[in-house]
């Protein structure tokens, strides 16, 4: 119901209270912005490029290259055309100079337990942090929107994985993680980030990556789409009920960390899941292979 114009400013309007709700980013702080090449994370650079005058931001882009071959090319290249336009110093870091290994070779082996998403994520989280420790930003705003948040909370339910969803906490501030990550699109439809990027001429990346029907999020996300075509409405109040379960879960444990025996890094265990799933890469892993 809303012209093209204002549905627009809407959008960057409904981000702004956001990250103002939650105390996401500071005033004249320098943020980093996670940017894949795809339409969320290109249409939350645009969105916080349109607000950094205002609070006084100074903007990084941050692209990771995971290594796959055909799907990650086109979508750097319009992570830099995106940030060369808005004028924003764009940062990518690879699998390959971090880890050693490009995610083809990671993922190229039998008997792996966990979905390539949920062992990419481990990778990239990581390549993120690191990312934002060279541009020298104490936050990383990711384009994670509502759809992702609710998709999040019923897999860490189904998952019995219960203390993480202390994790999607959107005011969560735990000292011993040096990046702050804030999710500014978090009450907004993936379907409301798609047509702002429609609406703006963004351009993105529009081949999906080989690996994403993989994991049990695919399952998740076609079953919530189809609750929210029968029972419109559906995923806001999951959105909703997921705060409140936050806002009452407040186990001391949730979100404990210690120090990896290995890279020093925060983890859960002792060991963190970078360390953990590298070693695993080593050992079944001919990575002299191409
Ligand atoms: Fe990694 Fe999954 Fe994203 Fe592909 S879709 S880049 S495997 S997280």
């Amino acid at each position: 119901m809303l012209c093209r114009r204002c549905f627009r400013d809407s959008i960057v309007e409904k981000t702004r209270r956001t990250i103002s709700k939650y105390s996401m980013v500071h005033h004249a702080e320098k943020v980093g912005v996670a940017v894949s090449g795809g339409k969320d994370s290109l249409s939350l650079l645009h969105v916080m490029s349109e607000l950094r005058t205002q609070y006084a931001w100074e903007l990084v882009a941050l692209s990771v290259d995971e290594g796959v071959q055909g799907y990650r090319d086109e979508a750097l290249a319009h992570a830099k055309a995106a940030a060369d336009k808005l004028g924003v110093e764009h940062l990518v870091l690879s699998y390959k100079d971090l880890y050693g290994f490009s995610l083809d070779q990671a993922l190229g082996w039998d008997g792996r337990d966990t979905s390539s998403c949920s062992f990419c994520g481990v990778f990239r989280r990581r390549a993120i942090d690191e990312a934002a420790a060279k541009a020298g930003v104490a936050v990383v705003a990711t384009a994670h929107n509502l759809d992702d948040y609710v998709q999040t909370f019923l897999m860490n339910l189904l998952h019995g994985d219960v203390g993480r969803i202390g994790w999607l906490d959107p005011s969560y501030k735990d000292g011993s993680f040096p990046v702050r990550r804030v999710k500014p699109f978090m009450e907004i439809y993936e379907e409301e980030v798609a047509l702002f990027a429609y609406a703006s001429g963004i351009p993105f990346q529009t081949v999906s990556c080989p690996y994403m029907h993989e994991g049990l999020r695919s399952e998740v996300r076609d079953y919530l789409n189809e609750m929210e075509v029968k029972h419109p409405g559906m995923k806001n109040v999951l959105f909703r009920s997921g705060l409140d379960v936050i806002s009452n879960y407040n186990s001391p444990d949730a979100r404990k960390s210690v120090p990896c025996s290995k890279c020093g890094k925060p983890s859960s265990t002792g060991l963190c899941s970078v360390c953990r799933l590298k070693a695993e890469v080593h050992q079944h892993v001919n990575l002299t292979d191409p």
